[in-house]
């Protein structure tokens, strides 16, 4: 593990350190400074290893492709048989096809039958594909043009026999699945998984499946959490509501912290709100509160309870999905073991309607990406776009991204997008 150089508190005292107006990228980068994969790995069958970060790297016990063998259909000859220019007839002696090889030699003036993957038989070392072959009874005649080690692929090309087939850090998707089977091994070893604890704090929520009264509003942002969460694979404690209550609040950071890596915890970091929160998170660890430059999620807090990390997002439920992406997505991987950890991409498109904006923070608008008719890619915005209005999230598959120097947007200029799909 790196341990950090700087306690949190002495990272926030550097020069241009401003908690009341902090830049998406320094947050981002104060953060990561704090990170360090945990510790445990478990070893488990291939298949359930999905979607799980490899805890070391795989080493190839075997050369891929295992044999020389064909990359056409066609005959396998000596490339010294073959006319420069000009046609060469050969006689057949044979074939070799997929998991059935030819058991002899090739000598001169011969040539082997041979499909795609086919063993190259001992004496060969070019392949003809069948288009450019003419076959008469066994006597077979190529056209020319020819050049010797063609369509063969060398044993070992892939992978050497004993060379890192895969990284340590690696998430494995369906591709390395079948890359592991491939070379015949049936379990890897892959990172625990990272446990997160998230609560809801307000005294106006109340759970799925109770009554409301006056004033009171259902928790979503559990709900939100829970799904970001179980896609990037972590273990989840889902510890309910916790009303605005200081001794319930510091009972529910104590109990999160001490069962979990990462703690979460939606709504209390606002003005107003954040005091007695921050009093009590000073006593138990370290914490610093931001408003960030950016819209929806000003308000933010980052820290360490014990061992535990901390993230205290916005209430609003537009901000804790932003805030999530954009700042607890990548260091939860980071902690999950993964590496490198590729921040999501984004690109251009046209923007097709008038945007407002203010410059000085970086807006997250949710949009829809479509193609145009003439094949360019082009963005909308989903309607209203409040921070409480989940309706503009789900309806969007991607964020509109202005940065800080951006104002108003009008209809027809390029802006950033960056999908939500395989965001998390
Ligand atoms: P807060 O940051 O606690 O001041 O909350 C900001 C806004 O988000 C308020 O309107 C809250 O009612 C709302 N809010 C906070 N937590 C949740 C939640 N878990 N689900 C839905 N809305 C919430
Ligand atoms: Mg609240």
């Amino acid at each position: 593990m790196n341990t950090p150089a700087l306690t949190i508190a002495q990272a926030s005292c550097a020069d241009d350190y401003d908690p009341n107006s902090m830049p998406v990228a320094k947050a981002r980068a104060f953060i990561h400074q704090f990170l360090a994969p945990i510790e445990g790995t478990v070893r488990v069958p291939i298949r359930s290893a999905l979607g799980r970060v490899l805890a070391a790297d795989v080493l190839s016990p075997v050369d891929v492709p295992s044999h020389r063998n064909s990359a056409m259909d066609g005959w396998a000859m000596r490339g010294a048989d073959l006319k420069a220019d000009g046609e060469s007839t050969l006689v057949e002696i044979g074939s070799s096809f997929a998991g059935k090889p030819f058991g002899g030699r090739v000598g001169d003036g011969q040539c082997v039958r041979i499909m795609t993957g086919g063993v190259v038989p001992e004496g060969a070392d070019t392949v003809i594909m069948q288009e450019r072959a003419k076959a008469s009874g066994k006597s077979i005649t190529f056209s020319g043009g020819n050049r010797t080690g063609q369509n063969v692929r060398e044993a070992g090309e892939d992978l050497k026999r004993g060379s890192v087939a895969l990284k340590k850090g690696r998430i494995v998707r369906p591709a390395e699945l079948g890359l592991v089977a491939s070379l015949g091994i049936g379990e890897v070893a892959v990172h625990r998984r990272l446990r997160v604890a998230f609560f809801s704090t307000g005294d106006e929520l109340k759970s799925v499946g109770s009554t409301l009264g006056e004033g009171e509003i259902y928790d979503s942002n559990r709900y939100t959490l829970h799904g970001m969460l179980t896609r990037l694979g972590c273990e989840i404690l889902d510890m309910g509501v916790v009303r605005d209550d200081p001794q319930l609040l510091e009972a529910a950071f104590r109990e999160a912290a001490a069962h979990a890596d990462v703690v979460i915890t939606s709504g209390g970091v606002s003005v107003g709100e954040a005091d007695f929160v921050k009093a009590m998170l000073d006593r138990l660890g370290e914490v610093v509160f931001w408003k960030i430059a950016m819209k929806p999620g000003r308000p933010l807090a980052y820290g360490r309870i014990g061992p535990a990390h901390f993230f205290g997002l916005p209430g609003n439920p537009v901000s804790v999905m932003v805030t999530f992406y954009q700042f607890v997505r990548d260091a939860l991987l980071v902690l999950s073991g993964a590496d490198p950890v590729a921040p999501v991409p984004t690109f251009r498109a046209v923007c097709s309607a008038k945007l407002r904006k203010a410059p000085g923070r970086t807006e997250f608008q949710r949009g829809t990406l479509s193609r145009a008719p003439d094949g360019s890619l082009t963005v909308k915005p989903t309607g209203e776009q409040g921070s409480g209005i989940l309706k503009s999230m789900s309806d969007a598959n991607c964020f509109i991204i202005l940065d800080d120097a951006t104002g108003n947007v009008e209809a027809g200029t390029t802006v950033e997008v960056q999908l939500l799909e395989g965001i998390v």
